[in-house]
């Protein structure tokens, strides 16, 4: 009945109420605006998940013709752009009252108008240096050096999304979304890597390895890899900028911390919600709203997407502008 993905655990600790209108949309006056809501980026998120599939398909295509394509960076703008475009005809169609498609990322400033040109123009640029810093990446090169046949999974349109069964308490398991990017087996060791789109900083690298140490929990707890007792090595490689090829161990503590992450999460969503079987025998988690504290600040209101049904954070955003 219960989940836990490392974003999702991210967005708890950002604000409870806006982890709540994002999981638990359900049963509210405004089910339908948070689920829309909740499919709004930013210019930065779209540039990121624009690399993330030109990586994909670069990987896609060396494993199958074992050549590189020769522009990456162009298909991968084609994609940022249309992702762009495509938001704003979802917000036109809705400002005239048709219903939008359901599918889709929309961009934060249509959704709530404002001039984002700078966002587009400095995104556009993100897209091209992380794409040319990733052909150029030791990590890039010593990935073409293995057997692709050992490669996990690298759909470019669909994310690798593995799930597994971890056990929280004595009879109590939570599936656990391991949405790792990249994942290869050579020379007896499992190797995970993962594309940051974003500028490194030492808290960024921090998180970095918590991520890595859940994805590193996946495939320990495979029972095929576990029986083989596989060591595991991974690595973020930041690709706004250029990187060496350094994958290490998970430490202890990282996975220990992953596991009572884990743990402490279900705990409080286990305490807070109800679960519910329907009538068409469906089970549901019921996530009353006023269970998760609603804590408005300044800047994470002004840059929230469910800013347009949160009436606290919408009158701190008023206040503060007015
Ligand atoms: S507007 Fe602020 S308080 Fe409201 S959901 Fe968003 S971040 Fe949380």
């Amino acid at each position: 009945v219960f989940s836990w993905s490392y974003s999702r655990q991210q967005a708890f600790n950002r604000c409870e109420r806006a982890f709540n209108f994002q999981y638990y949309p359900w049963d509210e006056p405004d089910t339908a605006q948070a689920r829309f809501l909740s499919r709004i980026k930013t210019h930065e998120q779209v540039a990121g998940d624009a690399v993330h599939w030109a990586v994909a398909i670069a990987l896609k295509t060396y494993r199958f013709k074992k050549t590189d394509i020769p522009s990456l960076a162009e298909p991968a703008l084609q994609r940022y752009k249309e992702t762009c475009s495509r938001s704003r005809w979802i917000v036109d169609h809705l400002k005239r009252d048709r219903k939008p498609p359901t599918d889709g990322a929309v961009l934060h400033a249509d959704v709530y108008g404002y001039d984002a040109r700078d966002q587009y123009k400095s995104a556009k640029d993100q897209v091209e240096r992380c794409v040319k810093n990733f052909r150029s990446s030791a990590a890039w090169k010593f990935i073409k050096t293995t057997n692709s046949t050992h490669w996990f999974a690298v759909d470019p349109d669909h994310r690798q999304m593995s799930k597994f069964k971890f056990e929280v308490a004595p009879l109590h398991f939570v599936t656990v979304y391991a949405g790792y990017d990249f994942a290869f087996r050579h020379d007896g060791l499992i190797y995970i890597v993962d594309w940051k789109t974003g500028h490194k900083t030492p808290m960024g690298a921090e998180e970095a390895l918590r991520q890595l140490a859940v994805y590193g929990l996946h495939f320990i707890n495979h029972p095929q890899i576990r029986a083989k007792g596989v060591e595991i090595r991974t690595q973020a490689i930041w690709l706004e900028e250029p990187s060496v090829w350094n994958p290490e161990p998970i430490s202890t503590a990282n996975f220990q911390e992953a596991e009572h992450n884990i743990k402490t999460q279900f705990e409080i969503e286990r305490a807070r919600n109800r679960v519910e079987v329907r009538k068409n025998g469906e089970i549901i988690t019921i996530a009353e709203r006023s269970a998760y504290q609603c804590r408005p600040e300044l800047p994470k209101c002004a840059g929230c997407k469910f800013g347009l049904i949160c009436s606290e954070g919408k009158d701190l955003v008023q206040r503060v502008r007015s």
